[in-house]
């Protein structure tokens, strides 16, 4: 007679509804962690995700460990493993929280069904967002496609029901299932080993999130509307993979946040804290747009983007992933990415305008190697902001805005110090010639030890010439009958 609580993108216990309900059933509970790749196909974590994962999921055993429960892995598809486990414990009840992906719906509305169809009690609870994608609906009771009249209608209807604190025990039944070792899933690598970088960078797991929030809260958030478009600065709060493995829900963050304003000013949306819950919101309107158009990550939102006439750049795309384009810009977000498993927003930005209109690469190719790279790869996330930055999205920035990487790294890194910290060999260049090595003089590159082609490569494209291309291609299908 037990309770199955299954953990998911969810790897918490404070505020975890879920856990809550399974604890309100007065039995025994058994959490338990599926990794369930085959049930997400080609979506299933990448390199940078399953590293995190195995520590975030280290730490929940930990936790869980400490109240007296055991978390119990397996492996395989969620549709077998979930009703065998609890037909082996005689479970009486499965409980999760909700996952937006729609490989995830298709197949969580199956199993409840199946598990109800068992006799069993099944059901699910929201941990992820502020408010369900079909919660927030225009007056025609159809999805937004614009983000402001999204966020507007998400704000006024907005309930923070009171948040749960960890329990002091999760009671364990007498004789627990097998579970499987963390450390035979494979999940870090070792030959190489790549992740000496996120090691350093990172804390994955429910506590490190908290300190994070915490630290941000008080200190940053106020600041942030003036530096988070600056990546040389800490001014953003880094919250995004623990906000992706559900380590810290948004809940918490907009209480934390608004409350520590309040403290501060006497107003809980001052400073900062206003633009940066309308960021958060941008993240519930990608999972939003993600469950409402489920092909988001595969095909472009506008359909006449499907006939865009993409070039198959195989040397420009190695150059953009090593970080070795001859932008520094572009480069030192790559580099960044490669080594923290992170990258600032407005360099990702800058990156995928770059690998889209500079290299007319398709932003598909772009979305993989996030996908693979990123600690925060997030589907809906992922998805949405590079269509977004193609312009093939809703609500997508214009196709023709192209960034110049040239002045957006002289406008948003002015000292030079991001460039600086992520390529190295053009370190001792002035701050007025570092966006642009190759309009220095010669003697101002023999100054600062640069050779370049030899020690930094010369751009691999000319930004004015990639322009006119892409405004070319562009309007190859701009013209279409069915271009909105
Ligand atoms: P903060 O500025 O502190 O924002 C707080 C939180 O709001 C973030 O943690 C994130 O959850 C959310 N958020 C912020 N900006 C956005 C945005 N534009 N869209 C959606 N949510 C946002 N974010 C991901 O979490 N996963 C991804 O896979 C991802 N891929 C991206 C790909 C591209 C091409 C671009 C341009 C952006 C992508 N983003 C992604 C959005 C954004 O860059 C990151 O969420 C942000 O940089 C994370 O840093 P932070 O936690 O310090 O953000």
């Amino acid at each position: 007679m037990t309770t199955l609580l299954w953990f998911r993108g969810d790897l918490r216990l404070a505020d975890n509804p879920a856990l809550t309900a399974a604890l309100a059933e007065r039995r025994p509970v058994v959490p338990v962690f599926v990794l369930d790749d085959e049930d997400a196909g080609v979506w299933a974590p990448g390199g940078a995700s399953r590293w995190w994962l195995h520590h975030s999921l280290a730490a929940l055993g930990a936790d869980i460990a400490r109240r007296g429960g055991e978390l119990i892995l397996a492996r395989g598809r969620a549709q077998t493993a979930i009703p065998r486990l609890a037909a082996e414990l005689g479970a009486q009840a499965v409980m999760w929280n909700r996952r937006y992906e729609p490989w995830a719906v298709v197949r969580d509305e199956r199993l409840k069904a199946d598990l109800k169809g068992q006799g069993l009690k099944a059901a699910s609870f929201n941990a992820g967002l502020l408010r369900e994608p079909w919660e927030v609906m225009n007056g025609k009771g159809e999805p937004y496609r614009v983000f402001t009249p999204f966020w507007r209608a998400l704000r006024s209807g907005l309930e923070l029901p009171s948040a749960a604190a960890a329990p002091e025990r999760i009671p364990a039944p007498e004789i627990q299932p097998a579970s499987e070792r963390l450390e035979d899933w494979g999940l870090l690598p070792t030959r190489p080993d790549w992740a000496g970088g996120l090691r350093g960078a990172w804390t994955p797991g429910e506590a490190g999130a908290g300190e994070r929030l915490g630290a941000f809260a008080g200190a940053d958030a106020p600041f942030y509307a003036d530096r988070r478009n600056l990546p040389a600065v800490d001014g953003t709060s880094r919250l995004s993979p623990h906000l992706h493995f559900g380590e810290i829900g948004p809940r918490q963050i907009w209480r934390a946040v608004t409350a520590a304003a309040l403290a501060q000013t006497g107003e809980a949306m001052s400073g900062g804290v206003e633009t940066f819950l309308s960021e958060i919101a941008w993240r519930e309107f990608s999972h939003h747009l993600l469950f409402h158009a489920p092909t988001l990550p595969e095909a472009p939102l506008r359909p006449e983007f499907a006939a865009f006439p993409w070039s198959d750049d195989a040397a420009g795309v190695a150059a953009w992933r090593t970080g070795r384009t001859g932008y520094p810009i572009v480069d030192a977000g790559m580099r960044q990415l490669w080594t923290t498993g992170w990258m600032h927003n407005r360099v990702r930005m800058i990156v995928a305008s770059f690998l889209i209109k500079d290299l007319l690469v398709h932003w598909r190719t772009g979305e993989d190697w996030f996908w693979d790279t990123l600690v925060d790869a997030d589907l809906a996330n992922n998805a949405a902001s590079w269509q977004w930055v193609a312009g093939s999205g809703a609500d997508a920035s214009p196709y023709f805005r192209i960034f110049n990487p040239v002045t957006q790294g002289e406008k948003f890194d002015p000292d030079g110090d991001y460039v600086r910290r992520w390529v190295p060999e053009l370190a001792r260049l002035p701050a007025r010639l570092i966006h642009a090595p190759w309009t220095a003089r010669p003697l101002d590159l023999a100054d600062a030890a640069v050779r370049l082609g030899v020690d930094y490569p010369l751009p691999i494209i000319d930004h004015a010439t990639a322009r006119s291309r892409a405004l070319e291609a562009y309007g190859a299908i701009k013209g279409r009958a069915d271009f909105i």
